[in-house]
């Protein structure tokens, strides 16, 4: 598995140029790729670990993280947060969380595709760095494009997909489950699920 990680991480990042974080960073914050640097208060570059066995990689910036510079900081934020704190999972201590795109969609609109190919490139460096064993998918944005185009949310969420070495998990994005709360209990089993993974191939989360 070690070896395919690094083959995974060689074929996706053939074009990384970062080897440390502080350089990356102070090049992403300038970045005026796509069109949505136009409307941006905060480019969200990221929060975490840098060390982290888990990412979880989330849609894109809301009204809320733009304004902060933070993912995941309003309700929905919030909602995450408690989720992870029940399987002793904490952003500021052992995960890094980020974004499909670091600039937030107008009107909070799904990212365009072109968006997210210009954007992807930023994510792929911040990968390379953290080099996880796991890799959490918030919501349907980040599982198709992370894990398979045609994935469903609904029907595939917490199972574990192997790829190049990395275990990709697509659970449900919390403003879907603040919008749909009957779907709080597969989430949470979801979580569970990954408290159980992250003990069997992880050796510094916990
Ligand atoms: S969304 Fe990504 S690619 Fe577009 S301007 Fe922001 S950082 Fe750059």
């Amino acid at each position: 598995m070690q070896k395919n990680r690094k083959r995974y991480f060689q074929k996706e990042v053939k074009t990384a140029m970062y080897e440390n974080w502080e350089q990356l960073k102070a090049d992403c914050m300038q970045c005026r790729k796509c069109s949505l640097c136009e409307t941006r208060t905060n480019l969200v570059f990221g929060v975490g670990n840098e060390n982290a066995e888990v990412m979880f990689i989330g849609e894109g910036p809301g009204q809320n993280e733009d304004l902060q510079g933070e993912p995941f900081v309003g309700r929905g934020g919030k909602l995450l947060d408690k989720f992870l704190e029940a399987v002793d999972l904490d952003r500021k201590k052992n995960i890094y969380i980020a974004n499909m795109v670091k600039c937030r969609p107008p009107q909070n609109r799904d990212p365009l595709p072109e968006e997210q190919d210009q954007c992807i490139q930023w994510l792929r460096e911040q990968t390379k760095l953290i080099q996880p064993k796991i890799i959490v998918c918030l919501g349907r944005i980040s599982a198709q494009r992370l894990i398979s185009k045609d994935f469903k949310v609904t029907q595939q969420h917490g199972q574990f997909i192997e790829k190049g070495g990395i275990l990709f998990m697509g659970t449900f994005h919390p403003a879907a489950l603040l919008r749909n709360p009957n779907q709080k209990p597969d989430a949470l089993e979801d979580f569970l699920a990954l408290r159980e993974k992250i003990k069997e191939i992880c050796t510094h989360t916990y």
